[in-house]
């Protein structure tokens, strides 16, 4: 396989380990992406992942449910860390070693984030899971992705998702949608376009990370992905 990509950051939200479920977790499909991440991991590319919690919890639903805002936060990051030992077990049990660290201490489950040994753990070929996001209240996952991109030095933020890139309007309202091959991150901010939060966006641009949005449902899009084949939408410079 061509490879474009030496060491990347794959966002994964908590809904796309739910398939069609309505919520937490369906084994078939993290098994499947499991084995995605294999095929990358055993070509010597080095995977990191951040993953995100809204299969089970986001903290905008216990804040509009009257919740303080800073606790439902972090009730959703430890939503996180569930999906990061899912994540993890999968892995394992088709032979990727993988370590799991986290932003908020929990030592008998995960190491806590040290940006150093994570990048040594990349280098000796294991997958390294972030959870409980970035640690802090009033941030998303997709910010947490476009900081560990930048702390571990990642070529590239790979944003998995449902659709199979970023469009001018939305798809399945309006069949004459068009999506964008690339795009600049100012575009993206100024028109709002839906990527990902504009604190994450921010950040990717500030570090020239360019941020690849791709459909993760059509098996083998993360290899081709990696393999710079023009899949969904690239935002850059
Ligand atoms: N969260 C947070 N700080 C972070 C990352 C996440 O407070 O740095 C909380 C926030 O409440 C968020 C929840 O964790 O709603 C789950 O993450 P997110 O909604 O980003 O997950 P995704 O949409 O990717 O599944």
């Amino acid at each position: 396989m061509g490879v474009t990509y030496r060491r990347i950051l794959l966002k994964l939200s908590g809904e796309a380990l739910m398939g069609e479920l309505s919520y937490g977790v369906d084994p078939a499909v993290v098994h499947g992406i499991a084995e995605e991440v294999a095929e990358l991991v055993n070509e010597g590319i080095e995977v990191a992942i951040v993953v995100g919690g809204g299969n089970i919890f986001r903290g905008m639903m216990g804040a509009a449910a009257g919740m303080e805002r800073a606790t439902a936060d972090y009730i959703g990051m430890i939503a996180t860390v569930m999906n990061a030992m899912t994540l993890q077990d999968a892995l394992e049990r088709i032979g990727i070693p993988t370590r799991v660290q986290t932003a908020i201490a929990m030592q008998e489950v995960a190491e806590p984030y040290i940006r150093r040994r994570a990048i040594r753990h990349l280098e000796k070929g294991r997958v390294v899971v972030f959870g409980a996001g970035s640690g802090n209240p009033f941030f998303t996952t997709d910010t947490t992705a476009s900081l560990r991109a930048a702390e571990i030095n990642a070529e590239v933020l790979f944003k998995a998702t449902k659709v199979d890139g970023v469009y001018d309007s939305d798809p399945k309202k309006n069949p004459d949608a068009k999506r964008f091959k690339s795009l600049t991150y100012s575009h993206v901010l100024q028109q709002d376009l839906k990527v990902m939060d504009s604190t994450a966006i921010a950040l990717c641009k500030d570090n020239d990370i360019p941020i690849i949005v791709f459909d993760l449902s059509v098996r083998g899009n993360i290899k081709r992905a990696v393999a710079g084949e023009s899949i969904g939408t690239i935002v850059g410079g």
